[in-house]
């Protein structure tokens, strides 16, 4: 598998997935809906919004797609809440799918690399958080020549990716103007043309935790990446249930950038408390 992982299914597919979010909020979510009227952003920059995975289960479609492509399918009830949401409020919705079945459940000691990108709970305890940190989640690439706009979504930890190709708009121009495909000189500037914009590109707020097994605070640690509301949140000692996918990570200090060896951590999706 590559690192960039490819999301398969027609376009129909996607506005299903989103047309499925979309239900299940109005038939399960209406009270959420309710307490974010009269919320602003200013009070609250963040609702997380608790869908219990039981009422994903019950869908097929999210079903599948949630177990197979959990991050992106996550984005996507994100989208959805997004457009919800404008309505009644300027806060920020996530979705933070929570009550994993205890099928998920695992401990830190039996994750391998074979489990990366599945959906796991683990019962840690926190041995220390890391600083508050952030990245590019999205990155807006702006033309500089006609103002042509592309998001490109990041990855944390990893390079920064550019939009594929040129300016489209320009290229078209390009080749219109000189009726032939154009000089690979001249294809290459126009691919400089996109460029990084900071203002409207968008930061998450990241922390990373190093927890052990609940149960098994001898073996090996695992790093758990949280983030927006659940950042600096969280202090050493205490236990927490973490639903989340696991991650592999090139090693923190690897002296060598292409270096192959790999960790293993978990992105968190939500974080419950353990009484
Ligand atoms: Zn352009």
């Amino acid at each position: 598998m590559s690192e960039e992982r490819h999301i398969p299914g027609p376009p129909s597919e996607l506005a299903d997935t989103l047309n499925h979010w979309r239900e299940l909020f109005q038939r399960k979510h209406a009270e959420d809906f309710e307490a974010l009227k009269g919320l602003t952003g200013t009070d609250e920059p963040i609702f997380s919004f608790l869908v219990d995975y039981a009422d994903i289960d019950d869908d097929d479609l999210l079903s599948l797609r949630f177990n197979e492509y959990p991050e992106a399918t996550v984005e996507q009830a994100n989208e959805v809440l997004r457009s919800m949401c404008a309505e009644y409020t300027d806060v920020r919705c996530v979705l933070r799918p929570i009550m994993f079945p205890n099928e998920k459940l695992k401990t830190v000691s039996s994750l391998r690399m074979r489990n990366r990108g599945k959906l796991v709970s683990l019962i840690v305890k926190i041995h220390d958080v890391g600083p508050r940190l952030g990245y590019i989640k999205k990155a807006l690439y702006t033309c500089i020549v006609c103002g042509h706009r592309e998001e490109i979504a990041q990855r944390v930890a990893r390079e920064r990716k550019r939009p594929r190709g040129p300016c489209k708009i320009c290229l078209e121009e390009a080749e219109r103007i000189s009726g032939e495909p154009i000089s690979y000189t001249l294809y290459k500037s126009l691919e400089s043309l996109l460029q990084l914009t900071a203002e409207g590109s968008f930061y998450q707020d990241i922390q990373y935790l190093n927890a052990h097994d609940a149960t098994a605070p001898d073996e090996q640690p695992i790093q758990i990446i949280i983030d927006d509301e659940y950042v600096d949140r969280h202090i050493p000692g205490q236990t927490i249930r973490i639903n989340g996918v696991v991650y592999i990570d090139p090693i923190p200090d690897r002296n060598f950038v292409k270096d192959t060896r790999r960790i293993l951590q978990v992105r968190a999706l939500s974080i419950e408390e353990v009484s």
